[in-house]
């Protein structure tokens, strides 16, 4: 089998108002959502919709979260695996993985697939030890020949991420194969600010709290982190047993979450 996890049509309740900012990509995958729920009214018209649409952006910043949405949003079955995933120890097992997904997502078209962490399989071939002939690199050329096999029924539109834009093998970027690129930057301040909202929904909240001040004070956070944040303040106002999150509990979390950060930017080092 394919290990892909197979969400049903209605199971990702994701949609694009649970992704703040990312205006741009929000605004192609919309595009992309309208074509899945009607192939039949742009295939009469001739027009080729993108197969492979490229996500790129720092840990963090929405990738796996846009994935969702934009099956939540279609209603269209989803597979989700990791690249890494693909990367067996038996050899041939990562490309037969990749030929049962895309075999079940064809049968089920219109449908999407999500490939994250795609530098996994997707690095540029021939520059490793493996002399051409390694797992990695069988399991990316049967990625390459799906996407090349589709007919124009067969609506599978594949989505992958990649926080690594620059390793990838050329190959994976040609007309045909992952064309759309869309890049996705850290939240501005706006964008913090309607992040921290978001998470905020179910959180009682002290009327001390200023989420303005609260994205001002969080520069370089991704959207992870932000939620993070959120996250770590609710716990701390739990263990204060307090009935609801002050602006005190938020800056803790905050100088928690730049502490973490930092620790394992050393420990990476
Ligand atoms: P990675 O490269 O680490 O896989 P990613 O880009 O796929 O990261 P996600 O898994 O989508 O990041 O984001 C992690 C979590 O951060 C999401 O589940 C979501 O709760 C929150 N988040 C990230 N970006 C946003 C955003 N723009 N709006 C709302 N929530 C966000």
């Amino acid at each position: 089998r394919s290990r892909a996890r197979r969400f049903e049509r209605g199971e990702s309740n994701v949609t694009f108002d649970d992704v703040a900012g990312l205006e741009n990509a929000k605004r192609d995958l919309c595009e992309i959502a309208e074509y899945l729920k009607n192939p039949e009214r742009f295939q009469r018209l001739g027009a080729k919709v993108p197969k492979g649409i490229l996500l790129m952006g720092p840990p963090g910043t929405g990738k796996t979260l846009l994935a969702k949405a934009l099956a939540g949003e279609s209603d269209v079955p989803f597979y989700s695996i990791s690249g890494s995933e693909f990367i067996e120890m038996f050899v041939g097992v990562g490309a037969s993985r990749v030929r049962d997904m895309f075999a079940d997502a064809k049968k089920e078209a219109p449908s999407i697939i999500f490939i994250d962490e795609i530098d996994s399989v997707g690095r540029a071939r021939g520059t490793g030890l493996g002399g051409g002939h390694d797992e990695r690199e069988q399991t990316l050329n049967q990625i390459l020949s799906e996407m090349d096999g589709f007919s124009p029924q067969e609506t599978v539109v594949v989505l992958a991420a990649t926080n690594r834009p620059d390793v990838l093998d050329a190959a994976l970027l040609r007309p045909g194969r992952f064309d759309r690129k869309i890049t996705l930057d850290l939240p501005d301040r706006k964008a913090r600010k309607a992040i921290l909202h978001i998470h905020a929904r179910e959180v009682p909240l002290a009327a001390d709290v200023d989420m303005e001040r609260l994205a001002a004070l969080t520069v370089g956070f991704s959207g992870a982190d932000l939620e993070n944040l959120i996250n770590e303040a609710a716990l701390l106002a739990g263990r204060q047993d307090s009935e609801a999150v002050d602006m005190a509990a938020m800056l803790s979390a905050r100088d928690k979450v730049v502490l973490g950060g930092e620790r394992e930017m050393v420990i990476s080092d």
